[in-house]
This record gives C-alpha cells, sequence and structure tokens, in this order.
C-alpha cells in the first residue's frame, strides 16, 4: 500500500470527505491489469475508485450544499480545458467533444480509495442517511439514469410513447450492477422487463431479478429468437454486457420505433460478422434508434440518489442483494483479481 499525503481544502468551495465505501467494477480490474487508466501527470502511480460515498468531515467557506456529518457522492468526470468544448463549459463534461476530459479514479486524477478526498462542492450529490449501505450503487445506476434520460427524449418523437404510459416492453442484456439497476430503473419507468443473461448460478439471479419485478430469461436456455417471441415487440434494448457480438446478435430483434441502448465498453476480441443490410433496413423501416452513453451529469448522480431511494422503499431486499459481499481494504486483491465473484463487491475504506 502506498503512503499518499493526507489532501487538505484548497479553495473556500472544497469539500473534505472520509471516504466509507468504495465499488469494484470492470474498468477497476483492467486498470489493475495495466490494460486501461492514466495516473495524474507526474505521479508513478494512479489511485483507484470511482464508484464510491463518503463522509463529509470538513467544508470551505463557500459551501452551501453539504455539511460535516453529511454522506455525499462524487462524479467522475472532470471537464476538458478547452474553452472551445461548449460540453464542458456548460456543466456536462458525460458530452465532452475533445475527449480530453479527465476521471477521477481512471484518467489522469486520482480516484476514492483512499482515506480522505477533497472535491470541489459542485462535483458532489449529497445522500440521505438512510441509503449509506447501499449509496456505493450511485455512479453504477447514473449509466441508467442518463440512458432513460435519454431514451424519453428520443422517443419524444412519438406522442403516444412518454414515460408514465406503461405499454412498454423493454429486454436488458446482461445480469450484472449495470444490467440490474438498468432493469430496476426501467421497472419504475414502467416498462415490462426481461433481463437476459449468461450469468451461471442463475436460480439466485432469477429470484433477485423477479423480486423486483422484472422477467429473467437465461441465455443458456433461451435462444434470442424464443425471447423475441416471448417478450413481443421488443421497444428498447438496454445492453449491458460489454459484448459487441451478442449485441449486435440481438438488434434485429428491436421492434418497431425502437430504441438500442449500449451502455457497455467491449474489449477488442477482433472482428464479428454482422448481417449490415438487415440492419440498416431496419433501422429505415422500423425507425430505430441507436444510441451510446457514457456516465454521467450531476443531474444523473441526484436522479440516482432519488431512484435509489424508491427501490430501497420497493425492493429493500434486491437493492441489498446486489451488493454481494464487502471487504476490508486490506483484502482489495481478491474482488480486484476477479476471484471474488458475485454482483457487485464494495470495499470499506473506513466505517
Ligand atoms: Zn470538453
Amino acid at each position: 500500500m502506498i503512503d499518499h499525503p493526507e489532501p487538505s481544502l484548497v479553495s473556500p468551495s472544497d469539500v473534505k470527505m472520509r471516504m466509507l465505501d468504495v465499488g469494484i467494477c470492470g474498468t477497476d480490474k483492467e486498470i489493475v491489469a495495466c490494460d486501461y487508466g492514466t495516473p495524474p501527470d507526474g505521479s508513478p502511480y494512479l489511485i483507484i475508485g470511482h464508484e464510491s460515498l463518503g463522509e463529509v468531515i470538513e467544508v470551505g467557506p463557500a459551501v452551501t450544499r453539504v455539511k460535516p456529518g453529511d454522506l455525499a457522492v462524487p462524479t467522475v468526470r472532470r471537464p476538458c480545458n478547452d474553452p472551445m468544448c461548449i460540453a464542458c463549459r456548460d456543466g456536462r463534461q458525460d458530452f465532452c467533444y475533445t475527449g480530453k476530459f479527465t476521471e477521477r479514479g481512471i484518467n489522469q486524477r486520482h480516484g476514492f480509495m483512499t482515506e480522505f478526498v477533497v472535491e470541489e462542492e459542485r462535483y458532489l450529490n449529497p445522500v440521505p442517511r438512510e441509503l449509506r449501505d447501499v449509496a456505493v450503487l450511485v455512479e453504477p445506476l447514473t449509466i441508467a439514469e442518463k440512458g432513460v434520460t435519454q431514451l424519453w427524449q428520443v422517443q419524444q418523437r412519438l406522442p403516444w410513447a412518454v414515460a408514465g404510459r406503461n405499454s412498454h416492453r423493454a429486454v436488458v442484456l446482461g445480469g450484472g450492477p449495470v444490467g440490474l439497476l438498468g432493469a430496476m430503473k426501467l421497472v419504475l419507468e414502467g416498462f415490462d422487463t426481461t433481463v437476459y443473461s449468461r450469468t451461471p448460478a442463475a436460480s439466485d439471479l432469477e429470484r433477485l431479478v423477479t423480486g423486483f419485478g422484472a422477467k429473467f430469461a437465461h441465455a443458456e436456455t433461451v435462444s434470442l429468437e424464443q425471447l423475441a417471441e416471448q417478450v413481443g415487440t421488443i421497444d428498447v434494448v438496454y445492453e449491458a454486457v460489454g459484448a459487441s457480438s451478442l449485441a449486435f446478435q440481438t438488434m434485429p430483434f428491436l421492434g418497431t420505433n425502437g430504441v438500442f441502448i449500449f451502455t457497455g465498453v467491449p474489449g477488442r476480441k477482433g472482428p464479428v460478422s454482422v448481417d449490415t443490410d438487415t440492419i440498416m433496413r431496419d433501422h429505415v423501416l422500423k425507425n430505430q434508434v441507436v444510441f451510446g452513453t457514457v456516465n454521467a451529469s450531476l443531474q444523473s448522480f441526484a436522479d440516482a440518489i432519488a431512484d435509489l431511494g424508491t427501490f430501497m422503499q420497493r425492493w429493500p431486499d434486491a437493492v441489498r442483494g446486489l451488493i454481494s459481499h464487502r471487504f476490508p481494504i486490506d483484502q482489495l486483491a481478491e474482488p480486484l483479481s476477479g476471484r471474488a465473484g458475485g454482483i457487485k463487491n464494495v470495499i470499506e475504506v473506513s466505517r
């Protein structure tokens, strides 16, 4: 373990937090395998950790939204410096044009797997105390929040298909944390939602999925054709597997006026063969929209915190079931190596 200097407040709008929980995801595993990630300039190492929850312990004189004792979740992406990047200048670095954004725990900025973090207030989201045990799920939930916000923006083109009307069917590809949180969000939005997963030990996953009102289809025993038959018209596909072959195999089953949402970042596994004529025909003749989404704005974090509260009221066991294991920080190699298994593994940085 590296002895990293304890940070202190620099500007009047800074907030110092004691970090409580840090979630481990595929990106962290890629970073520790040196496949991804960049340390800050001049640093020989990168502190990982981008899914997090902290407790505020000190605030600068200009801070108004949080106070010592509050829980808070920081956003991850920080704006680029280009004065012409209208996205970053508008506080929407999740849409950065230049690609020169930075990310805490991933790209040129240290992350949150450390005892203390200092962050500007504008990147923090206060979290109600009752979400203490699950708020580390806020960051992965922001993927679904931003995705569903854009879904409804796209579907404004269909006046009858607006949020709150319950006649839509969604398929979620993938039974990992991103897929399951996405499925919860889609159920909350009124979608008849089916999670399609290859994950082994499906019976536990099936119980969890049906526990929050979604359906479960096991990819080992249900083909895509059978899935499409079971579901009916698929209005939305929410991809959360990061496997491009499965994603593109699913595309021909997207229904008329449907939307396909990519959230995964596949590794380069070599080319796969795709029937591009059929896909292009369908996109045109069925008015389909395909978009990718990367998280996330401060608003998506606020939406995630609010929705996580609703999830906990409706399906507390399913939400708690997403967190498979909690590890003390001296055992962080277990989840980072992938040996730990489970859905979401969390490091307890402090208690
Ligand atoms: Zn930018």
